[in-house]
């Protein structure tokens, strides 16, 4: 392993993985396999107030489901851990004092009810209040108050937090490997909140602390996290780590079915689909979220869909297994413009990776469909009926819709069908085609045809009468699998006894 190259993953467990945050796991899992090295899974957590049961194990759930199973993590373990944010707590404020003795950050000590009176004071005259390097001049913080008095709110436990401060009016220059240069200005930005009163970090100080302290050497995530960068880079240089400085990645939006918008939560149960890999449970609202996998999708199609959401590989395939993915997958090819997100297409590589499937790989997948329906079934003679299923499914809970009819004689005859396709002459047509059939050895799917074949041109009828007909006698109605392969895993004795029934109980 090339542990020069170590890429994380950094979830917060506020709710369930969006498939925007699995896709920013599998690029991460891609890159990192595609060279060697290391995927790290970080659960950022440091936020209390945001924390949500069971959403640890979700994200895990997820990941695991999809086989992008982490190097090192909190299950894993590994040499930089713990793995959880909230378990790291004390290393923060050592980072959050090294920015306060060396002038980088500042202690604030406005009340919340100060800094909104302070807003809407600057909104009636039509502004927008920033507590930046104009105004932190004028505000209550370490940099308008005497040391002794800083100290005496410390000790007396004034609630305070620490920020930010960040230089004005200087230019920040980045590469981003999916954006290129991206400028920023320091003067746009607020002096962000990097420690709180509780004793805990804000996202950014800790991101940044852990990224370096587990040497991070590429930050790849989505494009909601460009505004932090400044902030971000600004605070590697406070420590003096520029030159430890990882790579930065923006991965693309992924945008609603329409190309408007980001896709939401809303846009999955407006448009019937799920926007998370597996079923979620709302802890307190009881509310449950659908999930690909409770739906019958397939992790490998659902990995697919997602490479392709961004990454474009610059030929014309469009299939790949996780490997051909690791083997593709350059993060130079990621697209600086927002995908749409496209919920036919997603149904498309779960049938396209249904055929990818052996049949014998196929088989345990059947089997629990029809054994669900009390069908027994040895799986040698399942073995045939599966290459005449697979193209006609899109999902393994569909096996049963399309092949009960292999199972069961049809209870009725469709009316509309009958009324279209049974004309006077039809039952003795079709007495003699079960005549014929009764003398077609072997009765194979190929000798049928030839079999029913030859009836239809010795006796001059018309094909598609006769094959309309026949369909309604087998399987009571106009639509169904091929009838030739149909009547051979019938049998013959099954086929004739299918074709009297019909002919005695048709009736116009
Ligand atoms: N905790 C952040 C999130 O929830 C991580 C962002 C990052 O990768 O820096 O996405």
């Amino acid at each position: 392993m090339n542990q020069n190259i170590r890429v994380r993953f950094a979830p917060s467990p506020t709710g369930p993985l969006h498939i925007g945050g699995l896709r920013t796991a599998l690029f991460n899992y891609l890159f990192a396999r595609k060279n060697g090295g290391v995927f790290i899974l970080r659960i950022e957590d440091t936020d209390q107030t945001r924390y949500v049961e069971g959403a640890e194990d979700y994200i895990k759930g997820a990941l695991d489901w999809c086989g992008l199973t982490p190097d090192e993590g909190p299950g894993q373990g590994g040499g930089f851990g713990p793995y959880r944010q909230s378990e790291r707590k004390d290393q923060y404020q050592r980072y959050a004092m090294q920015l306060l003795e060396s002038g980088h950050a500042y202690y604030a000590f406005d009340t919340p009810e100060e800094l909104d009176s302070m807003r809407k004071e600057y909104e009636a005259r039509g502004e927008t209040f920033v507590y930046d390097a104009r105004v932190r001049e004028s505000l209550k913080n370490s940099l308008t108050m005497q040391a002794p008095e800083v100290e005496e709110k410390i000790a007396s436990g004034t609630p305070y937090v620490i920020r930010f401060r960040f230089e004005p009016n200087k230019e920040i220059v980045m590469q981003d490997m999916v954006r290129g240069e991206v400028v920023f200005s320091t003067s746009t930005l607020d002096d962000k909140i990097l420690f709180k009163s509780d004793g805990m970090p804000t996202y950014h100080l800790a991101n940044v602390v852990d990224d370096n302290l587990m040497a991070i050497s590429h930050v790849i995530r989505g494009e909601e996290w460009l505004p932090s960068l400044p902030l971000h880079v600004s605070l590697y240089s406070a420590f003096g780590w520029e030159h430890l400085m990882p790579k930065f990645a923006h991965l693309p939006l992924i945008l609603k079915p329409t190309g408007k918008g980001k896709l939401s939560k809303r846009d999955g149960e407006k448009g019937g689909f799920p926007v998370f890999p597996l079923e979620w449970k709302d802890p307190i609202s009881g509310e449950i979220s659908p999930g690909y996998r409770e739906e019958g999708y397939l992790p490998e199609g659902c990995i697919n869909m997602l490479a392709l959401l961004g990454w474009n590989p610059g030929t014309e395939q469009e299939l790949f297994s996780l490997d051909e993915l690791i083997k593709e997958f350059q993060l130079e090819k990621v697209g600086r413009s927002g995908s749409r997100f496209d919920p036919e297409k997603t149904l498309w590589f779960n049938h396209q990776h249904i055929q990818l499937m052996t049949d014998k790989k196929l088989i345990p997948a059947f089997q629990s469909v029809l054994k669900a329906h009390n069908v027994n079934i040895d799986d040698n003679r399942l073995a045939l009926l599966v290459p005449i299923i697979k193209p006609r499914i899109d999902f393994f809970h569909e096996v049963w819709e399309e092949s009960w009819i292999f199972f069961q004689a049809p209870d009725a005859y469709d009316p509309d069908v009958v009324k279209k396709r049974w004309k006077e002459d039809t039952p003795g047509k079709m007495e003699l085609l079960a005549e014929s059939l009764e003398k077609c050895e072997p009765f194979t799917a190929e000798s049928i045809e030839l079999q029913v074949k030859q009836v239809i041109t010795s006796n001059e009828w018309g094909m598609g009468a006769i094959m309309n007909a026949w369909r309604l006698l087998l399987v009571g109605a106009a639509k169904g699998p091929g009838l030739f392969d149909l009547a051979a895993f019938l049998g013959k004795d099954e086929v004739i006894k299918r074709m009297k029934t019909g002919i005695n109980e048709i009736k116009r």
